[in-house]
């Protein structure tokens, strides 16, 4: 019995053995590609879809789509991104946010696309630059707004049709929904409310976060590990439980807008 069990694993280390010197001699007869960086910058291949930098693209009149909204701040994990705003008093007299500057550190940037999924504008999207490479941590801040840029005017909405002066016999004339308007506004609530249950859920998982480092700080007093962890999940809890409720009022906001 041990004599077999014996060469069963003989024969079997032999084979493992083969395998890999099969790997190894596979690998020694493929062509080998050697990457020419920095030489071949400009034939580099980069995928269209690579997570290079985070931009604010602008079109040909120095127009950006972002309303000032701070959803993406919201939403970023890291305090990447910081956008300043002012209010502004628009033609016809109401009150609406502009956008000043939007920050981003790319030092801070892990790429996990949260803020451009959940930009209600498609204000923000991920470029493949890859090179961001800087001497100093400083120039890792960049304004991703252009000088003297501004957000895109909407299109005026047309005004409603009155209703014609009813003539007898004549059906009624009824007044034909903006469907575009209501569309954008109907998929917009739509993205807010996923964004609000998305943000609520995040609260709740950090909220118990927080209640289980208390547990266990609170049971281990003289433990200064676990009093310091205490006080980093419930400032994290603290903060998305702000940013649920922001997100909830938004997205309560975005459903007024469809009715
Ligand atoms: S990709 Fe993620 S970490 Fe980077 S700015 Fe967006 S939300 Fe923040
Ligand atoms: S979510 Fe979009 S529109 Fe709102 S501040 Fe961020 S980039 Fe601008």
């Amino acid at each position: 019995m041990a004599n077999t069990s014996y060469f069963a694993g003989l024969i079997g280390g032999i084979k493992s053995l083969c395998t890999g010197l099969g790997v190894t001699f596979r690998e020694l007869w493929t062509p080998k590609i050697t990457e020419r960086y920095p030489e071949n910058r400009k034939e580099n291949h980069i995928p269209e879809r690579f997570r290079g930098t985070l931009v604010m693209p602008h079109n040909e009149n120095n127009e950006h789509k972002c309303i000032g909204c701070g959803i993406c701040q919201m939403q970023c994990p890291n305090g990447t991104i910081k956008v300043e705003t002012k209010m502004v008093e628009t033609a016809d007299g109401k009150k609406k946010k502009q956008l000043v500057r939007y920050v981003y550190d790319h030092g801070c940037c892990m790429y996990c696309m949260l803020c451009t999924r959940a930009c209600p504008q498609g204000a923000i999207e991920f470029s493949p630059e890859y090179e961001g490479a800087v001497f100093a941590r400083e120039s890792l801040f960049k304004v991703l707004n252009q000088p003297g840029s501004k957000c895109v005017e909407k299109p005026a909405r047309p005004a409603a049709a009155k209703p014609a002066a009813a003539t007898e016999g004549a059906k009624p004339a009824v007044a034909q929904p903006q469907t575009a308007d209501a569309d954008a506004a109907k998929a917009k609530a739509e993205k807010m409310a996923a964004a609000a249950k998305k943000a609520a859920e995040n609260a709740a998982a950090a909220r118990a976060a927080a209640n289980e480092a208390k547990a266990a700080a609170e049971a281990n007093a003289a433990d200064t590990a676990l009093q310091e962890a205490w006080k980093e999940a419930e400032a994290k809890a603290l903060k998305l439980e702000t940013a649920a409720k922001n997100f909830a009022q938004k997205a309560a906001e975005a459903a007024a807008d469809v009715k």
